[in-house]
């Protein structure tokens, strides 16, 4: 089965609205309107969603959020809706980065309602996982990705896991300019896709994507795009910049 590689960035909470015009205008006029073997998604903040949705129209370029709240609608001051990401042209949605985990207190029932939003209103999105520091040193990566991965998805049936995509995300590789190796990244990324196998059945553990992040950057993103399964790429630092972006997109 061919899966549609995905490149996805993550801004998190930078730029202007005038940085981010003129980090998007830049996108705009580099991307290659003929990509059709890769899938390109930009994740902005919020206030800046409309405008990325408007200026990426005429290209390749999806638009996704970073967050949504996992009630539909209601008295729930500050908060951003599915249905609010949907009608503005959101196609992806970030659930459960580690930030949200740690910063927000996001735990695993709660993101499986994020989850569970998500795919009511249209929007496909990307769960991350992954372990922190100590517990890679303490052999325990695995035992911490599974249960992130089987609480996140319990009650989903296989048809919903398909649509759904995984970012594998080690917490000691984001943003600290420290990347798993390519075969870190397989293994995990290969025993992520058992998991999956095991509770939902061959044909979802085919189909689903599971991402890389942490510390993709212009210089590594070929050797992780050639291991087997991995399917592309959420990018956090080096997507605030065109330049680098645009070489990431274009791997070989
Ligand atoms: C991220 O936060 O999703 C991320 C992978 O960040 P960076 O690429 O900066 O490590």
């Amino acid at each position: 089965m061919d899966r549609l590689p995905l490149i996805a960035g993550n801004w998190k909470m930078n730029k202007t609205y005038q940085e981010a015009e003129e980090l998007l205008n830049g996108l705009v006029k580099g991307i290659d309107n003929n990509l059709e073997d890769r899938e390109v998604l930009i994740c902005p903040p919020f206030p800046f969603i409309d405008l990325a949705v408007k200026l990426t129209e005429k290209t390749p370029i999806k638009v996704g959020a970073q967050n949504l709240f996992w009630e539909e609608e209601g008295a729930f001051t500050g908060e951003v809706s599915g249905k609010m990401l949907n009608s503005i042209g959101c196609k992806y949605v970030i659930v459960g980065h580690s930030e949200r985990r740690e910063y927000f207190q996001e735990n695993d029932v709660l993101l499986s309602k994020k989850l569970k939003i998500a795919l009511n209103n249209n929007l496909v999105p990307i769960l991350c996982v992954g372990e922190n520091l100590p517990q890679r040193e303490a052999g325990q990566e695995k035992d911490v990705v599974k249960s992130q991965i089987i609480n996140a998805l319990d009650g989903f049936i296989a048809e919903e896991i398909k649509k759904m995509v995984i970012a594998y995300e080690p917490i000691w590789a984001i943003g600290t300019g420290k990347t798993a190796t390519p075969e870190q990244a397989q293994e995990m990324h290969n025993f992520i896709r058992l998991t999956i196998a095991d509770k939902y059945g061959f044909d979802s553990a085919e189909e689903v994507r599971i991402l890389y992040g942490g510390s993709v950057k212009p210089d590594n993103i070929d050797q992780l795009m050639s291991q087997m399964d991995i399917d592309g790429a959420l990018v956090g630092g080096a997507s605030l910049k065109a330049e680098s972006f645009l070489r990431i997109i274009n791997f070989q």
